[in-house]
């Protein structure tokens, strides 16, 4: 399979290209250059499959070109080593659980894929060794250094800002060693996003240095996202689900959302989507009006999803070329406010005795104001309230359970170098590696 990027400008690439490279060169982004839809008979007995035998009939159909069967059904394994239950919370409306994975957030999935796929392609090409940046607010740090905690051939440098996460997040990324660094900047996330970014742009870096980047704009890391969308639909049918199925993603940089759009493109059943943001909101407003424009971004609750020019929006217009009347007939947006997302958490609570969290609070509410007659709805719950402690408590007045893989991170020891928000100061550090 080739892939093309989404600007046009740049050659095409082959999937070891596009995954090592992350951005495509012309800094668009790269897609498939073709989506096969899976077989009908896959769907009439789909409800039969276990959840690995669904994820490596998905993950054939996009890799297989690239990737021995054996190897990536290990890769598959290996990514989804963590159960991810459908839980009904009334007659019409589920939660799918995508947070039992090591750092609690659905994140793990394309974190723990892309560093086995990665680490598979460098060691077949004999590269030398690569280095991954990324720069965090808290739960992307700690999804890709657990995802790539041990992979040979990688080494990951995560760039946080200091005394501006939570201690948990903190504790998720700086206590683990081995082949992942910790920064500490002396600053904000911007000044730890703009210092990644300068990184990728030095041209005497980028000679001495294979970088790259593990966010969703990397093609291993937002796709493997598309396997439980199957998953959904298999558990669904078997929890006796009827009508037309809704699924609604609370959506930041729109890569969760983009790779069930893939699974829909191959066939899957889904109806519609709805997208749920919270006061972030462009592509919600672009849904109704047509028009889009991204902003910078403004602090909410559900944190993870405070995303004002969302990097994969470019796929979903790739995707149905442009077509506002395409994409707006698919997919429906919704907004919500922190007052919104607090309601729900409570009410929910107060009626079922479930726990949301904030991200989850937003796609739980999207359905329950927009489902119509005949429809039934699952929303991804993308992270466990209990990485949300201080807000659930501040909302619920108690405090969600921990588990005991996010108690036992807690006793880690903190180790971090640190950092200036100078350019000159990270060049060192990256120059002397
Ligand atoms: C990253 C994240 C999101 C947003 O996902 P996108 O793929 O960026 O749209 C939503 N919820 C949680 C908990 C997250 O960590």
């Amino acid at each position: 399979m080739k892939y093309y990027s989404t600007n046009r400008q740049a050659p095409q690439a082959t999937l070891a290209e596009a995954v090592i490279r992350g951005l495509a060169p012309d800094k668009g982004l790269y897609m498939p250059e073709a989506i096969i839809p899976l077989p009908e008979v896959f769907y009439e007995t789909i409800a039969q499959l276990s959840l690995h035998e669904v994820a490596l009939a998905a993950a054939g159909r996009l890799f297989a070109d690239d990737v021995p069967s054996d190897i990536l059904s290990e890769i598959v394994e290996d990514t989804l080593s963590f159960p991810i239950p459908l839980v009904p919370l009334n007659d019409r409306i589920y939660a799918l659980e995508l947070f039992h994975g090591p750092t609690l957030a659905f994140k793990d999935v394309g974190a723990r894929f892309m560093a086995r796929l990665l680490g598979y392609f460098i060691r077949k090409r004999g590269e030398g060794e690569v280095h991954v940046l990324v720069a965090t607010s808290g739960d992307t740090g700690s999804a890709v250094a657990n995802g790539f905690l041990g992979v040979e051939g990688i080494r990951v440098h995560v760039l946080y800002p200091k005394g501006k996460v939570s201690l948990i997040q903190e504790k998720q990324f700086t206590t683990l060693g081995r082949n992942v660094t910790a920064l500490e900047v002396d600053g904000t996330f911007d000044d730890c996003q703009a210092l990644v970014k300068a990184a990728f742009t030095d041209p005497e870096l980028t000679a001495h240095l294979h970088l790259t980047s593990a966010n969703s704009i990397n093609m291993a890391r937002f796709l493997p996202q598309s396997f439980y969308y199957f998953h959904a639909y298999a558990e669904w049918l078997r929890a006796g689900g009827k009508g037309k199925l809704v699924v609604s993603v609370p959506s930041g940089n729109f890569g969760n959302l983009t790779a069930g759009l893939f699974a829909h493109r191959m066939g899957l059943p889904v109806y519609r989507f709805l997208a749920a943001n919270n006061m972030n909101h462009p592509v919600c407003d672009y849904l109704d009006s047509g028009v889009y424009e991204p902003h910078a971004s403004m602090p909410t609750l559900a944190n993870a999803m405070d995303v004002g020019a969302p990097s994969n929006f470019a796929r979903i217009l790739d995707l149905y070329d442009g077509n506002h009347e395409a994409i707006s007939s698919l997919i429906g947006g919704s907004w919500y406010t922190d007052d919104d997302i607090r309601d729900v958490v409570r009410r929910v609570f107060d009626t079922t005795g479930y726990i949301l969290d904030p991200h989850g609070a937003c796609a739980y509410l999207a359905l329950e104001t927009r489902l119509r007659p005949g429809e039934q709805g699952i929303f991804l719950a993308t992270a466990h309230p209990a990485k949300f402690t201080d807000t659930i408590e501040r909302i619920l007045g108690k405090r969600p359970p921990v588990p005991q893989r996010l108690a036992a991170f807690l006793s880690g020891k903190k180790q971090t170098v640190p950092m200036t928000r100078e350019f000159d100061d990270f060049r060192q550090y990256l120059l002397a590696l």
